[in-house]
């Protein structure tokens, strides 16, 4: 099992480096960030950025860090992700992604693409960190700095990667919503469901870094207008994706948002058909992909919360020579090892038509159709996880524990996840059965143990 680290990232979280504007994230810190990653893994370097208003400072930075330290750089423009991730896979010696995903518009971020398209390890970003503290970077003299070159058509490379992997022209007859909220996606997924086929329909679909439609999170609040007008306009389903379009949810044929770890099962369903292996989760993702899984004969693995320990650990089963078909997360963030080794939007946008066009029922029906679900969860904020925890590890000791990230427990008819979050002092509870019944009925069990100690 892929455990947490053991000395503590102090600029990387789950999913690279991210602040707000003018205070944590400057182009000074970008810029040694750059020198640091380029004095790791020297080479030509792809680079590209979501639509923020900071992205091309921030981005002139990176370059400019990169070349310091002698690297080559192709500036990728403006792209999701995963096309930055796809692009560095068949091409680059690694990359850089100025992104803050799904956050405000006020932050903005660095990913960093090692050369298999997958984000960087815990420990290559600690010593990454290491190198920005202490300011040991190779600066080069002038015969040995590096070039930049434009190549923002290269994303072409990864709408048509994305469009290979699903049968041709699938989406015939199918009227589809994009809303790409103002963000990276609206360079690919309009064109990755065209090219499938689909009469394409898009909201939100012009690049404003000030995000003026929507958070850059679709949440189900800011997805009504293009519920509405999947409603209106007869769709099959809508679709939006946050800022850099690695995730993508869903609403279907009667305007209803589609909760994510249904939509994970669904899209699993359609990837795992005719197979048999794992999907690898974390310990937080609904039993529906475990439930869905076994009509397809596959298992669950269950790694740390975070894309990146997904992505590692179905890498590392392949190794083993394991058959490893699909991984993800419960929050629209998709894995397809066929693909690539990190979540990606448009791949989902281009899943969910084949998943149509296999099953030929309705979005609606699919998800009606789903195993019943009760999600319970609950946060408290509170500096004692470690009692919490030995508390609920002693008194469940008796039931099925993973204790790979928090303690999840897991029951015949029920399982319930307590889990500290990794950067701020706040403790999360899941608790998911078939019925709200048992659900509650588990959760009072959990409060009995817990409460005195919140208390
Ligand atoms: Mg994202």
């Amino acid at each position: 099992m892929i455990m947490a680290e053991a000395k503590k990232k102090q600029l990387f979280g789950t999913n690279g480096v991210r602040g707000v504007v003018g205070e944590l994230m400057t182009p000074e810190l970008v810029m040694k960030i750059a020198m640091a990653v380029g004095s790791m893994r020297p080479g030509t370097l792809a680079v590209g950025r979501d639509t923020r208003t900071s992205g091309p400072a921030l981005i002139a930075a990176a370059k400019a860090g990169l070349m310091a330290v002698g690297c080559n750089v192709v500036d990728c423009g403006i792209l999701p992700t995963p096309g930055l991730q796809y692009i560095v896979k068949e091409h680059f010696d690694a990359g850089i992604v100025i992104t803050a995903s799904h956050n405000p518009g006020e932050y903005n971020g660095v990913k960093v693409i090692e050369s298999d398209g997958t984000e960087m390890d815990d420990d290559n970003s600690i010593a990454i960190e290491d190198h920005v503290f202490s300011g040991t970077f190779s600066a080069k003299g002038w015969e040995a700095v590096g070039n930049e070159r434009s190549a923002p058509d290269l994303v072409q490379e990864y709408v048509e990667g994305v469009v290979s992997k699903v049968p041709a022209g699938i989406g015939e007859g199918m009227t589809v919503v994009i809303d790409a909220g103002c963000g990276a996606a609206y360079r690919t997924t309009a064109a990755i469901l065209s090219q499938l086929k689909c009469r394409v329909l898009t909201i939100n679909a012009q690049p404003d870094g000030r995000f003026p439609a929507r958070n850059p999170e679709p949440s189900e609040e800011g997805l009504a207008p293009m519920a509405d007008l999947v409603c209106s306009v007869g769709a099959a389903f809508g679709i939006a994706h946050d800022g850099d379009a690695d995730r993508a949810v869903f609403i279907d044929n009667k305007g209803r948002f589609v909760e994510e770890n249904k939509e994970f099962a669904l899209i699993a369903d359609a990837v795992c058909t005719g197979k048999s292996g794992i999907i690898v989760t974390p310990v937080s993702s609904s039993r529906l992909i475990e439930q869905i899984g076994s009509r397809n004969t596959c298992t669950v693995d269950y790694t740390a919360v975070g894309s990146i320990y997904v992505a590692r650990r179905m890498r590392a089963l392949l190794d083993e020579g394991k058959p490893v078909v699909f991984g993800g997360e419960g929050n629209g963030g998709l894995i397809y090892p066929d693909h690539q080794f990190c979540r990606d939007g448009g791949m989902t946008a281009a899943m969910m038509v084949h998943l149509l066009s296999m099953k030929k029922q309705a979005l609606s029906t699919l998800v009606d159709d789903l195993p019943p679900s009760v999600m319970l969860k609950h946060k408290f904020h509170t500096d004692k996880a470690k009692l919490l925890l030995d508390a609920v590890n002693k008194k469940f000791a008796s039931d099925m524990i993973n204790a790979v990230d928090g303690i999840r427990i897991d029951r015949p008819d029920a399982w319930a996840l307590i889990r500290p979050s990794g950067t701020e002092p706040l403790v999360r509870l899941y608790i998911e059965s078939a019925t709200e019944v048992v659900a509650k009925k588990f959760e009072t069990e959990i409060f009995d143990c817990i409460n005195p100690i919140l208390s």
